[in-house]
């Protein structure tokens, strides 16, 4: 039985749901301890939790500690389901988040599944959708996954509500992939999503895009959905490569202002692009689990955070893979896998 100290690095759900993830398919069993001691509030939230079901229901797993709260957990999973699952988280807590957990192993099994999720889609803290489908998957298809998804209804904090359809095909068998530098730069986009609020704040939003990176106007979206059950907002900007897309958000919430909501994003942009780096900081610590289990694969990236360095510690647990981080020059960081 594999046994993880919950507090290490990060000390965060990432290292729960890593373990998930990698137990499935590797069928190893573990015991976690200390779940999210290095938060304000440990143990398994809603959107743990639902992580742990999500992935009990896919893998046939027994688990012990399995409940609101619980610090411990005891994780033996069995053979992997593919099939019709339906995840509701149940507070505005990540459906990405939840997606992440099982799609890997759901990737590899002989048939197609279908999942629909439902909770937040556009979380701070948490990969939004919009990343997820303009950054993360199109990086796993590349590699050989085949994923659709879908945007049913967008889920802000707190009032959640939102829903993705998701359907995985079956079989894949994922290909290394290296990814040394993004390319030249195709097409930026600054994108402002209104849920039910007035048009002024995307204006306001996108005034602070063009001041604090100088984009033109004409590389500006306003949206306004209306399949929301609550009013939200967020500023994306897609910063479209030859050899991938990158995601920067910021996040409306009431206590905000519409400039710092838009500055929010603006500044990891500017960071990424004054950089050579190809991956920024979030992908960094998300294409680790797939590239380890397509067994290598390397890519250069911004100062690795304490996700990326705690996600590799956890991949370590179950994988004998080697996985290097080596700064290049002062503002890049090259991560090898395998
Ligand atoms: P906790 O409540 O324990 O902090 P959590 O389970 O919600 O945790 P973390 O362990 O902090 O989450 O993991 C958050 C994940 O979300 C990381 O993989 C990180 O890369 C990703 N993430 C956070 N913010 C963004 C963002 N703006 N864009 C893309 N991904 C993000």
């Amino acid at each position: 039985m594999i046994t993880i100290d919950g507090s290490i690095g990060e000390g965060g759900g990432q290292i729960l749901r890593t373990a998930l993830a990698l137990s499935l398919i590797t069928g190893k069993p573990f015991r976690i301890e200390k779940i999210r001691a290095g938060r304000q509030s440990p143990g398994l939230l809603r959107q743990h939790l639902t992580s742990v079901n999500a992935a009990a229901a896919v893998g046939d797993a027994e688990t012990s500690g399995a409940s609101l709260g619980s610090t411990h957990l005891t994780f033996n999973p069995g053979k992997t389901k593919p099939g019709d699952y339906h995840f509701a988280i149940g507070t505005a807590g990540s459906t990405t988040l939840v997606l992440q957990t099982v799609l890997p192993a759901l990737m590899t099994v002989a048939a197609t599944s279908r999942l629909t999720l439902e909770g937040g889609t556009h979380n701070p803290f948490a990969p939004p959708f919009d990343f997820l489908e303009k950054a993360f998957l199109p990086l796993l298809k590349r590699m050989g996954a085949k994923v659709e998804t879908k945007l049913v209804n967008y889920g802000f904090y707190p009032a959640g509500g939102g829903k993705l359809e998701v359907t995985i095909h079956g079989s894949s068998k994922l290909g290394q992939m290296d990814l040394p530098e993004r390319g030249d730069i195709k097409r930026r986009l600054a994108k402002a999503v209104l849920c039910h609020l007035p048009r002024n704040i995307a204006e306001r939003e996108l005034s602070i895009v063009q001041k604090k990176l100088s984009w033109p106007k004409k590389w500006h979206l306003v949206e306004t959905p209306t399949n929301a059950l609550a009013p939200g907002n967020f500023v994306s900007l897609e910063i479209e490569c030859e050899q991938l897309t990158e995601v920067f958000t910021g996040f409306g919430e009431r206590t905000i202002a519409a400039e710092a909501v838009a500055d929010q994003a603006a500044l990891a942009a500017r960071r990424y692009l004054a950089s050579e780096a190809a991956v920024g900081e979030y992908l960094a610590d998300q294409l680790l689990l797939p590239m380890a289990l397509a067994g290598g694969g390397s890519f250069t990236t911004l100062p690795p955070s304490r996700h990326t360095t705690t996600n590799i510690e956890i991949i370590k647990k179950f994988l004998d893979i080697p996985i290097t981080c080596e700064q290049t020059n002062n503002r890049v960081w090259r991560i090898q896998i395998g």
